[in-house]
């Protein structure tokens, strides 16, 4: 059991684990594996518990992930977190067979947008208090709610923390204390900075780390390590997830590095500097999820890392996602994003689209606007 310096959380229960309140940092992950394919789910859900996973995130979308979760939950032990993106409607069908909802305020912001954010916010607390779950309140940088985000320009961290400061005003008004928050981005300076300003304006809610689509080992475990050495080691922190681009067999090994870190913070054992180098191409990509409707989204991921290391030193952001939930807003930020869909993957140019292509298009075209990128930065350094 790991034990280190804490912040004076509120304890909150999720099935047989607490986060907070001075218990053990639980680590957790999430399937990639299609929630419909039950037997994949559960094979890759025990994985994970048995690799240690306290918590085990499955996503649901549709009617007929609700099904196959309830068959999930009959076959696995593991605590079970449902991760609402843009379908908090389901939230009363998938509450009776999990122990955590997880939903993101930008995407809730978006629904039903003639219903006030507190009704929609009110009936997740309802069905929450009904089946006995706890409640993530999930922010996102790319996604967060643009009223929100208007408010704040030039200052995306803080657009970040008002949002879920927001939400937890809507909890304790509703008079429900089983929440939790997360602050998430794929730039672990900006996860550490939004962690550190929640934690001192709430001390008491427990956080759920984690850097965003933090990419492909070991550039990705580096990002998480860097954010959680900062903010653990402070006494930030309850639960974490370590995002990688994992194919599914290794999926669990996102438990095996969280632990490693925790050891190692434990220990006293950095191995990170408190930076991250800026100075460098970044790339970014999701750990992938049931959502992806490729499973060649992993494989492309490594493919762009291995096709643009030729790019190494230049200090640019390349984002790999693979659906279009979080796709299109969370590659707004990169100078090349790319969106996964069923036959074609999304280019875009920052929030300029350049268009759709097959998996077997994208990577030539791809290197072609990287290198006019390049092409046009290195002409204006030239002066
Ligand atoms: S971008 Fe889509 S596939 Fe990737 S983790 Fe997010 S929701 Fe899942």
């Amino acid at each position: 059991m790991v034990r280190m310096k804490r912040n004076p959380t509120r304890p909150v229960r999720v099935g047989r684990t607490t986060l907070g309140g001075g218990h053990p940092v639980a680590v957790q992950s999430m399937c990639a594996t299609r929630t419909q394919d039950v037997d994949a789910t559960v094979e890759q859900a025990e994985a994970i518990r048995r690799a240690g996973g306290d918590l085990v995130r499955v996503a649901v979308d549709a009617p007929k992930d609700v099904e196959a979760l309830s068959e999930v939950r009959r076959q696995t032990t593991a605590n079970l977190v449902v991760d609402l993106q843009e379908n908090y409607r389901l939230a009363a069908r998938v509450a009776p067979h999990v122990d955590k909802v997880r939903y993101n305020p930008g995407h809730l912001y978006h629904h039903e947008k003639d219903k006030p954010v507190l009704q929609k916010v009110r009936s997740l607390v309802e069905v929450a208090r009904e089946h006995d779950c706890a409640v993530r309140i999930g922010v996102n940088c790319g996604s967060v709610d643009p009223d929100i985000k208007a408010r704040y320009p030039g200052d995306d961290v803080q657009a970040m923390v008002e949002s879920a400061l927001e939400h937890c005003r809507y909890m304790d008004d509703l008079g429900f204390d089983r929440y939790v928050v997360s602050l998430k981005d794929s730039h672990p300076r900006k996860v550490i900075e939004a962690n550190q300003r929640f934690a001192a304006a709430r001390p008491d809610v427990p956080l759920h780390l984690g850097v965003t689509e933090a990419g492909i080992p070991p550039e990705g475990i580096v990002k998480t390590r860097v954010a959680l050495e900062q903010l653990l080691s402070r006494g930030i922190g309850d639960t974490l997830r370590v995002s990688l681009t994992l194919p599914n067999p290794r999926k669990h090994e996102e438990i095996l590095v969280g632990r490693q870190i925790l050891a190692d913070i434990a220990a006293g054992r950095f191995r990170s500097v408190p930076v991250f180098d800026d100075d460098t191409l970044n790339i970014i990509s999701c750990p992938s999820c049931s959502r992806v409707e490729n499973e060649r989204f992993v494989e492309l991921a490594e493919a762009v890392k291995a096709m643009t290391v030729y790019a190494q030193r230049h200090a640019l952001t390349i984002a790999v996602m693979g659906c279009r939930v979080n796709g299109p807003g969370e590659t707004d930020d990169a100078d090349l994003g790319l969106w996964c869909g069923p036959t074609h993957v999304n280019l875009k140019r920052r929030t300029e689209s350049i268009g759709a292509f097959t998996y077997d298009e994208i990577l030539p075209r791809l290197k072609q606007e990287l290198d006019a990128l390049i092409a046009s930065r290195t002409a204006v350094e030239a002066g």
